[in-house]
C-alpha cells in the first residue's frame, strides 16, 4: 500500500527544472538526457590536494554557469531524491565500467559525513552503490571541526577536519569515499586522512564541479 501510494505521489510530481508533469524522477526523462554526462571512458580526475592525490571518478561535469540543467538536478539532490534515483545513479557507474571482475567482499564504501539534519544523500548513494556491487556501506565519518585556514591572496579557507570511528590502514581491498560534489577534494581528502589513508582509496561523485578559473 505503501508503495503504490509513493508512485502515485510520483505521477504528481514534476521536472525540477522543465516543469514538465510526469516525472518520476527530480528531472524528467529529457532533462536527464541533458545532463552533461561524463565519457563514460574518460580518465579519472586527480586532483592533487597538496600532499595528497586522490583519484576521482565523476559522473557529471557541473560548470555552474554553463549547464543550468546540470545546476537544478544538483540543488535537488539536496532536497532528496527517491529510492529510485540512488539506484539510477548508482546504475551509471556501473555502465561506467567501473569496479569490473571487482569483489565485493573487498570493497568498502563510506558516505561523506552528513552536512545537515536534513536528507542524507550520500549515505543514501552509498546504500545504492553497495546494493549494486555487492559491497558493504560503513557510515563511519564524522566531521568534527572546520578550521579557518588563511591561504595567501585568497582570504580565509575552511579547512574540514573529521574522525572516523573504523581504520583501513590495514585493508587489503578497496576503500571508495562517496559524495555528491567534489570541487576542490578538500572533502575527500579529510576523509582520506580521517580513514587511515588506505592504501587503496577513490573517491566516487555525482559532479565534478569546475571552478570558474578552470
Ligand atoms: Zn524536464
Amino acid at each position: 500500500m505503501r508503495r503504490f501510494l509513493f508512485d502515485f505521489m510520483a505521477i504528481l510530481r514534476t521536472c525540477a527544472y522543465c516543469g514538465s508533469f510526469y516525472s518520476k524522477e527530480t528531472v524528467c526523462e529529457f532533462c536527464w538526457a541533458e545532463l552533461p554526462w561524463r565519457n563514460p571512458n574518460s580518465e579519472a580526475v586527480i586532483i592533487d590536494a597538496s600532499s595528497v592525490c586522490l583519484k576521482v571518478h565523476s559522473l557529471l561535469d557541473w560548470e555552474p554557469d554553463r549547464s543550468p540543467v546540470c545546476s537544478v538536478f544538483i540543488l535537488s539532490l539536496k532536497g532528496g531524491l527517491s529510492k529510485s534515483s540512488f539506484d539510477r545513479l548508482a546504475a551509471q557507474f556501473v555502465k561506467k565500467g567501473m569496479l569490473q571482475n571487482s569483489d565485493g567482499r573487498k570493497l568498502v564504501i563510506v558516505p561523506a559525513p552528513s552536512r545537515t539534519q536534513s536528507f542524507d544523500h550520500a549515505l543514501a548513494l552509498a546504500e545504492s552503490l553497495a546494493a549494486v556491487f555487492a559491497a558493504k556501506a560503513v557510515n563511519c565519518l564524522k566531521t568534527t571541526a572546520i578550521e579557518s585556514q588563511k591561504t595567501k591572496g585568497k582570504g580565509a579557507r575552511s579547512l574540514l577536519v573529521m574522525e572516523s570511528c573504523e581504520k583501513f590502514s590495514q585493508f587489503d581491498g578497496k576503500v571508495i569515499f562517496v559524495d555528491d560534489v567534489v570541487t576542490t577534494g578538500s572533502t575527500a581528502k579529510a576523509a582520506y586522512i580521517a580513514l587511515g589513508r588506505p592504501s587503496n582509496f577513490e573517491v566516487w561523485s555525482i559532479a565534478y564541479r569546475h571552478l570558474a578559473a578552470d
